[in-house]
């Protein structure tokens, strides 16, 4: 096959515009919120924090929302607030069971506990944990298991809180992909022990940096506000405020990892559109879908068993080189590059980078469902403002670069 190279004839070839494959969906409403806040003379955490954290206690239905500077501090106080970490005599620490298929965050924070992350292998059509793997994993060690919603995809949620139950182990969704989606009509947040959603620009909402948890107990959310901030027993909008007292006492060595009144600000109308910014993102995912279903050189991402909405953080593809004259997914990367478009690499399998081979073994051959999809995936431009025109362009993009017939839409004859 022929890779026809772009040239400045091709139509929808605009060299000066990069499209890269997410931007924050920034309005005027969130810019205005933050301008307010910068100049209200209170812009570390206080009352914008305490707003978000109400909001998102409605949004999700959930009984207890803590925000938090990133979604990767949110993980590790999870398993701070459920005592997990090293707990031993030094040669055994606590286990907690995760995906490989996820960003190194997830596995990270288990580390920085002092606990052993123990992988279990991906499921063929979602890509999430393989729930049917997780029973043979669980060690007398074993205290909690670390799901991550793949792209949006729910896991399993019935079967792994099944297994949780019967085995005495906590749950830490990575929902970090996966805020505004749901699992049998139930919102992810709206039930379980606790979510961590992430705030970072390419997620689905921002606080610019930031991250949130829905907690469903009250003593877990109480030792995550302590830890959250110094380990000191109380917020320091209490402290400050002119009825606040100032005595405060340090119950535990904690960490600093709470959210901004201006990352609250940005948030706090990030979340009233969240829901509208996920309808858009759905009318995208429609148009890649119809343009590609009949194409073997791509698998596109593929629904679960169970009845969800996918929120869809990211458009996550496979290129399947046997179909598509051994082509590999770096070579589509860069031919896309050079048409100017911008992909995403969600996620190289996180067993394979070199710290986690040299302190824990791993090695090519572990998780071999994980290995292949870390390969071949790669991630198309899908945000929600997006417009037709620059979806075209990936449309158009790909045909070229598969030889399939230009679309009607983005013929020269429609220009
Ligand atoms: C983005 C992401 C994180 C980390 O989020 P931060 O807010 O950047 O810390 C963790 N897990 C997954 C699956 C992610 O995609």
């Amino acid at each position: 096959m022929s890779h026809a190279a772009p040239n400045k004839n091709t139509p929808f070839f605009k060299e000066e515009d990069f499209l890269p494959f997410t931007i924050p969906c920034v309005d005027e409403d969130v810019i205005n919120s933050a301008i307010d806040c910068l100049k209200s003379g209170w812009i570390a955490t206080g009352p914008r924090v305490q707003k978000f954290e109400t909001d998102l206690c409605e949004y999700l239905a959930c009984p207890h929302a803590i925000a938090v500077n990133s979604a990767t501090s949110g993980l590790h106080l999870a398993l701070l607030a459920c005592g997990i970490g090293a707990n031993g005599d030094g040669k055994k620490t606590d286990e907690v069971i995760t995906t490989p298929m996820t960003f190194v965050s997830t596995v990270n924070s288990i580390i920085h506990a002092g606990a052993t992350p123990v992988f279990v292998d991906v499921e063929p059509n979602t890509y999430n944990m393989d729930i049917s793997k997780i029973e043979a994993a669980i060690t007398p060690h074993t205290k909690a298991i670390m799901p991550v919603h793949f792209t949006g995809m729910s896991v399993d949620l019935d079967l792994l809180y099944e297994i949780a139950r019967k085995h005495n182990l906590r749950v830490i969704e990575d929902a970090a992909h996966a805020i505004g989606s749901s699992y049998k009509g139930r919102k992810i947040g709206s039930f379980g022990d606790i979510q961590v959603y992430s705030f970072h620009p390419c997620k689905n909402m921002t606080t610019a940096e930031g991250g949130a948890l829905s907690v469903h107990d009250a003593e877990t959310a109480k030792k995550m506000r302590i830890q959250r901030f110094h380990g000191i027993a109380k917020d320091a909008w209490d402290r400050y405020s002119k009825d606040g007292n100032q005595q405060i006492d340090v119950i535990t060595p904690g960490h600093k990892y709470n959210m901004s009144d201006l990352q609250a600000a940005i948030g706090i109308p990030q979340l009233q559109k969240l829901d509208a910014m996920n309808v858009q993102r759905q009318k995208h995912v429609a148009r890649y879908k119809k343009a590609f279903e009949s194409w073997d050189e791509i698998t596109l991402p593929q629904d679960a068993t169970y009845e969800n909405f996918n929120a869809f953080h990211i458009y996550a593809i496979l290129i399947n080189p046997e179909k598509a004259d051994g082509m590999t997914r770096d070579t589509l990367m860069a031919e896309l590059k050079n048409y100017n478009i911008g992909t995403g690499l969600h996620y190289p399998a996180v067993h394979l980078f070199d710290y986690y081979k040299k302190t824990y073994g791993f090695k090519r051959g572990d998780f071999p469902r994980a290995e292949t999809i870390s390969d071949r995936i790669l991630s198309l431009p899908l945000f929600p403002q997006m417009t037709e025109e620059q979806q075209d362009r990936v449309i158009s993009a790909l045909s070229r670069i598969f030889n399939k017939p230009q679309p009607s839409c983005t013929s020269s004859e429609s220009r």
